[in-house]
């Protein structure tokens, strides 16, 4: 082997080595790489690292696009709420009252035919909010017993039970995690765990359980804690105010209303008693006293009755 000979073997080793080098290099980084890869999917499997994400605070002006891909995920049934109970109808709710960032929730999927339709085409009878001393947390619609009672979205049937209050009740887990629950039915007509469309035929109106008349009592919540549902629906028109919600501590500003409430102080009206002369016990005026119990101008007060006074 001369010196040429010699040169040119030496480039052909090396070059080789240096393609078995680069080959190795490349695998080893697709391994790597797939790691990640894998690591990443289990912390957006794991229920603990997605509400984490959910409650991180965002500005949405200036992180819309990544905040927008972290939480653009329809979560699987069992990752927010870690579990998918057939028997107790509300989770505990998650406090959202000092909540400092906005959840993107998706509402409709255009590319799924995931869309929305009204569970009963009705009058709107009793709003969400305070009743009397307790609070109202759905929207009653009017309806027959025996009417039909839709999904309102894509989901999967968690409970269908009997309960003292509700009557026959449905609550469907929707893939964004919100729940929709349908209560005081005649009939039922779907099965736990059953997957079901928007639209479809989940049960019938009726006047089970608590209710006064027949009428649909819809609830829609979001990790156990109730929302308006007309702050996501018109009702009136069948349709979605938006096909995104921004959830906000704004939709849980009842929570700070049941709180004054938890506070509030009631009189019992003795014989004798007048607004004013109460009023004037408990350092007020007839006009607050009128407002806290929603009493007319014109309505006048009973002995024994137990009115408001803070
Ligand atoms: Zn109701």
């Amino acid at each position: 082997m001369n010196l040429l000979q010699y040169q040119n073997f030496k480039l052909q080793h090396c070059m080789k080595f240096t393609i078995i080098n680069i080959i190795f290099t490349s695998f080893l980084f697709i391994y790597c790489f797939t790691l990640q890869a894998q690591e990443d999917g289990y912390k957006k499997l794991d229920p603990i690292y997605i509400i984490e994400t959910a409650n991180d605070s965002i500005d949405i002006a200036s992180n819309f696009y990544s905040f927008y891909d972290s939480l653009a995920v329809f979560f699987e049934d069992d990752t927010l709420y870690s579990s998918f109970d057939n028997e107790i109808i509300h989770y505990p709710k998650v406090d959202f009252s000092n909540k400092t960032d906005t959840t993107i929730l998706f509402l409709t999927d255009a590319s799924k035919k995931s869309f929305y339709v009204n569970p009963h085409n009705g009058e709107v009878t009793s709003r969400f909010g305070l009743r009397h001393r307790r609070y109202h947390y759905g929207t009653d619609i009017n309806l027959e017993t025996g009417d039909s009672v839709l999904s309102a979205f894509d989901g999967r049937v968690r409970i269908t039970k009997l309960s003292s209050s509700y009557g026959y009740v449905i609550v469907i887990r929707h893939l964004n995690g919100v729940e929709t629950l349908y209560a005081h039915l005649s009939q039922i007509n779907v099965t736990n765990d059953q997957l079901v469309k928007a639209g479809e035929l989940i049960g019938l109106g009726g006047n089970t359980g608590h209710s006064h008349g027949s009428h649909l009592h819809f609830e829609i919540r979001y990790l156990g804690a109730p929302i308006n549902p007309e702050d996501i629906i018109d009702f009136g028109k069948g349709q979605l105010i938006s096909d995104k919600l921004f959830l906000t501590a704004y939709h849980f500003r009842y929570q700070r209303e049941i709180a004054k409430l938890k506070e509030a102080c009631f009189h019992k009206v003795k014989s004798g008693e007048s607004l004013g002369s109460i009023a004037r016990k408990y350092h007020t005026t007839t006009k607050t006293l009128r407002k806290l119990n929603r009493l007319k101008t014109s309505s006048l007060i009973r002995t024994g009755v137990k009115i408001r006074v803070r």
